[in-house]
């Protein structure tokens, strides 16, 4: 369990001062001059040996990330996006940095601005989050005001000047070419890639796109020293990680804690365990809606990582973890999925267009049992022809949940297609 000397997030409840006093007097924008006066190469090497993979789902390692920004600039301008369109279900860990902790990502925009080379920063924030934007929007006047941005930021010699854009809630605008879009005026869709942004992103220039908390850990990271990031969670999963739980626990919350806890202790220690008990646990969804979800007798040995979850075909995510229990119908759960998953895509690519709306009404049919067993092959075959074939990763999103759902509750499934009469009525009966 992580010690409370090792949060980063000391604030998360919003139970202290989030103005910029209140974040000074916990240990934020302490030296930051001093950090950026160590050079752009010093802090990508220290944010790389820390181990530090992107919170924002696909778990790349932050600081190799940032070093495929080019080294001297060729005449166009190097620009930060922070993607704050935290819009996947199950998800709401960034909006209590966004409306607690502001300081922490405005303090991190500076630092990762300068090792990329940035003097512009962009956080392109969920339509939704009206008062998380009111929050940051006060955060970025006050670091003005005190000189901590704009000319000379913090008093290191690095000019930074950083903007907030209010996004009008899509959740493909979380997808980063389709964010790209979206802040330059355009419908938010996803681009083909290469070229990828480190290149050609926003405006056709170098830009750097990264989750709200990979930043916002970044300040306290260079404080404390790699070391003290990299020895917390296994080998190639470090740090803290904020997690938030929903669904059929006693008490949901969004947690700060050591990467690789059990999941067993996650939810009894923080969330006064499942509903009914451990024993009444169905299934877990680990890393937000578009992973597969884990069964109850996986969960007892699960280690909430990106390792562990990907051996076991599923993955960390956003790592907001949805519990169910035996009360849930988990057929109808993940109908619910793919019924977002149909209406969020951009209809840009045939098989994610065709394809999400298909599967969604296929598992409509599994819902009732009104399908024939067949077909949850077929529906499993559907799913593998959309993964991997699409512009951007919302066609997985959709196919993964289906994956999970055949691969572990086939017999609930087929059950359900038995005592429902078996097949659809025949043609001559309708
Ligand atoms: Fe749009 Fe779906 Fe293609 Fe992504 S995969 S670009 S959401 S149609």
């Amino acid at each position: 369990m992580l010690a409370d000397k090792d949060r980063i997030f000391t604030n998360l409840y919003g139970m202290l001062d989030r103005s910029l006093a209140g974040a000074r007097a916990r240990g934020h924008w302490d030296g930051t001059a001093g950090i950026i006066a160590k050079g752009r190469q010093h802090v990508i090497d220290e944010v790389k040996t820390s181990g530090l993979r992107g919170r924002g789902g696909a778990g790349f390692p932050t600081g190799l990330k940032w070093s495929f920004m080019p080294k001297q600039s060729d005449g166009r301008p190097h620009y930060l996006v922070v993607n704050a369109d935290e819009s996947e279900p199950g998800t709401c860990k960034d909006r209590e940095i966004m409306r607690h902790e502001p300081h922490t990502l405005v303090e991190g925009c500076l630092i990762a601005g300068f090792a990329m080379g940035a003097n512009t920063g962009y956080i392109y924030i969920r339509g939704e989050y009206i008062r998380e934007r009111e929050a940051l929007q006060t955060a970025i006047d006050e670091a003005y005001e005190a000189g901590l941005l704009g000319p000379d930021a913090a008093g290191s010699g690095w000019d930074f000047d950083l903007y907030l854009s209010h996004g009008a809630g899509a959740y493909i605008c979380g997808e980063e070419t389709a964010l790209l879009e979206s802040l330059e005026g355009k419908k938010g869709m996803p681009r083909l890639k290469p070229p990828f942004p480190a290149n050609t992103g926003l405006w056709g220039c170098p830009t750097t796109v990264n989750n709200v908390e990979s930043i916002a850990v970044v300040p306290t990271i260079l404080r404390r020293g790699a070391g003290w990031f990299a020895n917390i969670g296994r080998q190639n999963n470090a740090g803290t990680k904020l997690f938030a739980i929903s669904g059929h626990v006693n008490h949901p919350c969004v947690v700060e804690e050591a990467m690789s806890i059990p999941l067993k202790d996650l939810l009894e220690k923080h969330c006064g365990g499942v509903r009914g008990g451990w024993k009444n646990l169905k299934a877990v969804i680990p890393g937000g809606s578009s992973v597969p979800c884990l069964p109850a007798p996986l969960c007892d040995e699960c280690i909430m990582d990106f390792d562990w979850l990907r051996e076991q075909r599923s993955g960390l995510g956003t790592a907001a973890v949805i519990v169910m229990d035996q009360s849930t119908d988990i057929i109808k759960a993940i109908w619910r999925l793919s019924k977002f998953y149909k209406h969020e895509s951009c209809g840009q690519c045939t098989p994610c267009r065709e394809g999400t709306g298909w599967m969604m009404r296929v598992m409509d049919r599994l819902v009732r049992g009104e399908a024939e067993i067949e077909e949850i092959d077929m529906l499993l075959d559907v799913t593998k022809q959309v993964e991997g074939h699409t512009i951007c990763a919302l066609g997985d999103a959709a196919a993964w949940p289906i994956q999970g759902l055949i691969r572990h509750f086939r017999d609930e499934i087929e059950d359900r297609i038995r005592k429902a009469g078996g097949a659809r009525r025949p043609v001559a009966a309708e």
